[in-house]
């Protein structure tokens, strides 16, 4: 019934199919147009409304609906639809005196005091405007509150005087060196363009832009001081090549906070609860973000077995106490994109191509957690 009201609602276009019922509705319409119009004074008498209920004249419901509310009238079904912010409210007008229909978003029906036509003119009863008042004002209070990522932190390991993992070997009677700073700053300053890019509306940030050495103090400053709002996450990606004293070692993998490290993650200095009660906080929060680090762990390594997965190995999810991931108060995930130390791996990220593909798959890895993360509106959503 709902549903079908909501169709007839919106729909604009004669087709076929229906002409013989809008028609008829029409000239029902019609009838009860002509009927309404000789009887008002009986109806107004015989029906008078609640003593202090008011009647909205079109301009004034639309006052009261908006801010910035659109209003588009349908002459066959005598029916109207109010939109504001995205949000409808959709009715058809019935008996002055009579209770009608009010759908709101094609989701939600309302039993309602129904709008009627007089010489032409609209009225919508106070009971009618209330209604669609609240629900759209809650439906966008809802939007609002919705929790979404605002910030990308990306962060190229080492850097600087600390070239992180090195590996060199002779090829072809040439050196041949892999440095893992040079390669993480490679990939993270093309997944910052490749987010930038995707997502406008979000902050992406890189913890260095060239070959400088933040501290690892500095990285997780630098990640903590992004301002939010109430309803807005960030997370925090690490990128890393790894090493191994044995040289067949290769292949990528995903780190995530270990769920047995406690962390410290409210400051104490803001709360006047006692401590029990901040362990309760903490426990909470770190619950939540290692669900959501193992989720962004698993959606990045689904992307980078699809792309890479052919060429080197999968070391799979893994959990770790690292300094960085440990003291960034977010979701936050290390990925190891291959072994410095082996010469396969070492030869594939020397490739800008291959670079290129390791990158793209981090993007949708990282694109996808944002998508579901902001779809089921943060981790309460998440099973
Ligand atoms: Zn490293």
């Amino acid at each position: 019934m709902s549903t079908r009201l909501g169709r007839r609602i919106l729909t604009t276009k004669d087709t076929k199919e229906n002409s013989n019922l809008i028609f008829l509705s029409s000239f029902v319409y019609f009838v009860s147009f002509v009927v309404i119009f000789l009887f008002l004074p009986v109806f107004a008498s015989a029906q008078t409304p609640a003593a202090n209920s008011k009647l909205y004249s079109l301009d004034e419901a639309l006052a009261a609906i908006g801010p910035a509310p659109t209003f588009r009238w349908d002459p066959f079904f005598s029916s109207g639809v109010f939109t504001v912010a995205g949000h409808t409210a959709a009715f058809a007008v019935g008996e002055p005196g009579g209770t009608g229909l009010l759908m709101v978003d094609g989701r939600e029906v309302f039993t309602v005091p129904v709008p009627y036509l007089v010489r032409g003119l609209l009225f919508f009863p106070e009971g009618f405007v209330t209604t669609a008042v609240g629900a759209l004002s809650r439906y966008q209070a809802e939007e609002a509150s919705r929790l979404r990522i605002a910030a990308i932190i990306v962060d190229p390991g080492h850097g600087g005087k600390d070239p992180g993992a090195v590996g060199e070997f002779t090829i072809g009677g040439k050196l041949f060196r892999s440095v893992e700073k040079d390669i993480v700053l490679k990939v993270s300053r093309q997944l910052h363009t490749l987010l930038s890019t995707a997502f406008p509306d979000k902050r992406v940030l890189l913890t260095r832009t060239g070959d400088t050495f933040p501290s690892l103090e500095d990285r997780v400053v630098i990640a903590n001081s992004v301002s939010l709002k109430e309803n807005e996450a960030i997370i925090y990606i690490s990128v890393h090549a790894n090493a191994s004293l044995n040289k067949a070692v290769r292949g990528y993998e995903v780190w995530y906070l270990s769920p047995d490290y406690r962390r410290n993650l409210i400051d104490k200095s803001k709360y006047d609860d006692p401590d029990d009660i901040i362990s309760i906080r903490n426990a909470m929060l770190e619950e939540e973000f290692t669900v959501e680090s193992i989720m962004m762990a698993q959606s990045i390594l689904g992307r980078l077995n699809e792309s890479v997965g052919r060429s080197t190995p999968s070391r799979g999810i893994k959990a770790e106490e690292w300094f960085v991931v440990r003291n960034a108060r977010m979701p936050s995930v290390l990925v190891e994109l291959g072994f410095v130390s082996n010469q396969e791996d070492a030869l594939l990220m020397a490739d800008e191509a291959y670079l290129k593909k390791i990158t793209e798959a981090l993007y949708k890895g990282i694109s996808d957690f944002v998508s579901t993360f902001e779809r089921s509106g943060g981790l309460t959503g998440i099973q």
